[in-house]
């Protein structure tokens, strides 16, 4: 008798600031269950209603072992495909069936993968502040803790700006500046590198808000600063571009945390365009696809960098790790400190202890839900203020 999919719950909780989705699969095996993220932070409700009323009603019944077969045909059976609901739906789903398939199995994830290739992943953190001094001392902070690897940004995604001449009945919004933002961080990393010298592994995240040939330009002025690497220095829809960059600079190359579609990875990482992939594991459908793109990559010599902030939920955290333990072009780990009372909620979340992340040593994925505490933190559903970005004279930009 085949164990199957008895049925399927969407929990929803917001304990530290990211609305997060959680999939529980219920198997006909008495106490038998998967746990899968489906975060999509920004429509989380979206999802929720993938998950209820399309891939309930088509997965009930259906064998838990044969996971490949259930992401194949979940990936067509809205015939429509490839978008971020739908993804973040089927990988909640699919996390969870590899978490129950490890637990029949008696193992972690990273065995059913292939085994480890390391006994923990490398993390970096976010160091921050409103001057360079301050991104310093911030950075100081993660060393003391034993971070080796940490992203800089000063005044958040593309700076503050201070210079902005708007034009009379600008709407309100989370305007920026592009130049000033270029030359705040030129200045910032000059000091950073000048106060730290260049052991200290430095990231940055341009957060696609340049124009293209600014980003090439600004990644060529980076070079200087040796960076792990420069993440997102291009919108997905400017690929294009990448080449241009990599004429002009050696700056390593970080993209993909907004990437959903096969297309928009394979050329890149062909082309050898990139050097680190970091796609967001839910966003992408799963383990299942991210464990295919990392032996893909794997071939052409680029390098996994799971993209890992508060938006990814716990659960979506523990899967990185086991593709980080096991995969041989792993690269980095992003990791955004969870709060104690996440650690409540998610019990077997894993640790970092001094610059590496740790998994709890427990079968599947190797965490939990206190589905009573998640309870008592509802998801608050407002319109999202950060991503109404503008330029100085009011046009819309990306966030
Ligand atoms: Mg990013």
């Amino acid at each position: 008798m085949p164990v199957t999919i008895k049925d399927i719950k969407t929990i929803l909780t917001q304990p530290a600031g990211s609305k997060l989705v959680i999939v529980k699969i219920i198997t006909s095996d008495d106490g038998l269950y998967g746990l899968g993220c489906a975060t999509f932070t920004q429509r989380f409700e979206a999802v929720h209603a993938a998950i209820e009323h399309h891939l309930k009603p088509f997965l009930i019944g259906r064998d838990v072992d044969r996971i490949e077969e259930i992401w194949q045909m979940s990936a067509v059976n809205s015939y429509w495909r490839n978008g971020p609901v739908l993804n973040n739906a089927i990988s909640g789903v699919d996390q969870a069936l590899w978490d129950i398939k490890g637990k029949r199995a008696g193992m972690p994830v990273y065995q059913l993968l292939g085994g480890k290739c390391r006994e923990g992943a490398a993390v970096y953190g976010h160091a921050g502040g409103d001057t360079p001094e301050a991104v310093v001392d911030s950075i100081r902070g993660f060393e003391e803790e034993g971070y080796r690897y940490i992203r800089c940004q000063m005044g958040g995604y593309g700076g503050k700006a201070s210079n902005l001449a708007k034009p009379e009945g600008a709407p309100d919004g989370a305007y920026y500046h592009r130049k000033e933002y270029m030359m705040n961080h030129l200045r910032m990393f000059e000091h950073i590198r000048s106060e730290l010298g260049f052991e200290v592994e430095l990231c940055h995240d341009i957060h696609e808000r340049l124009q293209p040939i600014e980003a090439v330009g600004f990644a060529k002025d980076m070079e200087q600063f040796k960076l792990f690497f420069l993440e997102d220095a291009l919108a997905p829809e400017d690929n294009d571009w990448f080449k241009n960059i990599r004429e002009q600079c050696s700056t390593p190359l970080a993209m993909g945390e907004l990437f959903n579609h096969p297309h928009e990875w394979r050329p890149l990482i062909e082309g050898r365009l990139i050097d680190f992939m970091r796609m967001h594991v839910s966003q992408m459908g799963g383990i299942t696809p991210a464990r295919n793109v990392a032996a893909f990559g794997n071939m052409y010599g680029v390098r996994t960098a799971w993209h890992g902030p508060g938006d990814t939920s716990p659960v979506g955290h523990a899967a990185n790790l086991h593709l980080d333990l096991w995969a041989p072009n792993f690269g980095i780990q992003e990791w955004c400190r969870f709060n104690e009372l996440v650690y409540d909620m998610f019990p077997g979340l894993p640790e970092v202890r001094n610059g590496y992340l740790y998994p709890s040593e427990g079968a599947g994925l190797g965490i939990d839900i206190d589905e009573e505490l998640a309870a008592k933190y509802p998801c608050s559903n407002e319109v999202i203020q950060w991503t109404q970005t503008r330029l100085p004279d009011g046009s819309p930009a990306r966030p």
